[in-house]
């Protein structure tokens, strides 16, 4: 039995690791790589493998950094099933043909500014024919039911407490006699998370864990604060007469901000300020929310069954022609807008930023992670003037960051979670999906915690399972 790190090594993004059992190969996640264009192109259309060699895929959940390459994976031949929860299949249907999109869009771009300079033209990475011909070959698994997927391997879903459908893919592996048990924790979420279940460790003593990092070098703020500061925030705009926008991810964040917002409504916090959801990948989202009651947490479901569903707030007004977008720009009166990207690189946010960041008014609110060399890092660095479609629009919005959202479980959480595994049979970790600084300082948490055997995997580096 052997493991073979292909993704998000030593770096956060393009998830992707090779397990093998009994002469099968069974990939899990196969992420989409985001970095310098020139490396992304090369890492995303080059497998460390071939992908008529793989047998089964397994995925722990429907981020584009993790299931982001499943179109290229099948575009190359790959023919097994793609196994997955529920919940995960309905978001990747949505996220994959988004991405192809996206892929498409790009190329064409790329394209016509090399036809200038007599350059040929790009092709896609994908098309929205490949990302439809992969959620062909999905099968969605319930969390918790066992099945086996290919000889000697046997695959449990376990709720990962990161996005709806997430999942910490454990399995039981029999080889020659041998049995291991396996677990890659996927992303990991935080606990209290609204609408969806805590993160779970697996049930069962686990020999190997692959395990996340994002944060493991670094803490979160409470969430308890959250209420009390999106209040704050909407009565000092309203009062300036100006409007919030928020840049959010579209699966995810956006349906956790309606759920505050909601809270804001019970408590008279709202101001009937109407909320307008700009992204037509986040109306999608929020109905598949809708329609996964079972990975919702035990609050969200005794509101549903009052009657008192968060995802149904009457202020969301849900715009998904860019016609309906445009019309946004002349509403005169305080409102909140929730638009796509989440890092204000691409999507209708950017025309809403340009046409209301130099308003004095207006607020910027930030409620999520924003890489370097985004608008919204320059934003959030609240830079004079920043670039936005090759203009120079002077920064005189208020602009707050609020650190309390993440999807992701920060060290201590990290160190919680793991801590409740099994030391004793814990053979090794690896510690994969972090920058430097976060894999090392939770190698050395987890070291102090007292396991033994902690890792942090090069790319192309393989393990025996033993
Ligand atoms: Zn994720």
């Amino acid at each position: 039995m052997n493991l073979t790190f292909i993704g998000a090594a030593e770096g956060v993004t393009g998830s992707s690791h090779l397990l093998e059992v009994n002469g099968k190969k069974i990939l899990l996640d196969c992420g989409l790589y985001q970095g310098k264009r020139a490396e992304s192109e090369e890492r995303n259309r080059n497998f460390l493998f071939k992908a008529t060699d793989i047998d089964v895929v397994v995925l722990s959940h429907a981020h584009t950094d993790h299931s982001g390459n499943l179109p290229q994976l099948v575009k190359n031949g790959f023919t097994g099933n793609i196994f997955c929860t529920q919940a995960t299949r309905d978001l990747a249907a949505i996220m994959l043909q988004d991405s192809a999109f996206i892929q498409e869009k790009d190329a064409e771009f790329i394209s016509k500014r090399n036809k200038k300079k007599n350059l040929p033209a790009v092709e896609p990475l994908y098309t929205i024919e490949d990302a439809q011909l992969a959620l062909e070959s999905f099968i969605s698994l319930p969390y918790h039911k066992p099945l086996t997927i290919s000889e000697g391997v046997e695959l449990t879903f376990f709720d990962s407490g990161h996005i709806l459908g997430s999942s910490t893919p454990t399995f039981t592996l029999k080889e020659n006699g041998k049995t291991i048990r396996f677990a890659f924790t996927g992303d990991l979420g935080r606990p209290d998370t609204p609408i969806i279940r805590d993160p779970e460790p697996p049930p069962m003593p686990i020999h190997y864990l692959i395990t996340e990092s994002t944060y493991g070098n670094r803490l979160h703020k409470p969430k308890d604060e959250v209420e009390k500061v999106l209040s704050d925030i909407l009565q000092r705009t309203v009062k300036r007469g100006g409007k919030i926008l928020i840049p959010a991810f579209s699966v995810g964040r956006t349906q956790e901000m309606i759920y505050f917002f909601h809270k804001l409504k019970e408590k008279n916090l709202l101001l009937d300020l109407p909320i307008y959801i700009d992204s037509p990948l986040a109306i999608d989202a929020t109905n598949i929310y809708r329609l996964h009651p079972e990975c919702f947490d035990t609050e969200m479901r005794r509101q549903i069954a009052e009657n008192d569903n968060p995802l149904k707030l009457e202020n969301v007004i849900y715009v998904r022609t860019v016609a309906e977008s445009k019309k946004l720009n002349e509403l005169k009166s305080p409102c909140i807008i929730l638009a796509g990207s989440g890092m204000a690189e691409g999507g209708r946010i950017r025309h809403h930023l340009a046409n209301n960041i130099s308003n004095p008014a207006n607020t910027v609110l930030i409620v999520g992670y924003m890489a370097e060399n985004t608008l919204g890092r320059r934003i959030l660095e609240k830079e004079k003037t920043v670039n936005i479609f090759g203009e120079a629009h002077e920064l005189n919005a208020e602009v707050v960051v609020m650190n309390n959202f993440s999807a992701h479980a920060d060290r201590n959480e990290l160190l919680s979670h793991i801590g409740k595994f099994d030391k004793k049979e814990m053979r090794k970790i690896f510690i994969v999906h972090g920058e430097d600084a976060a894999t090392h300082g939770l190698q050395q948490g987890l070291t102090d915690l007292g396991f033994s055997g902690v890792e942090i995997p090069k790319r192309g580096q393989t393990f025996e399972l033993v």
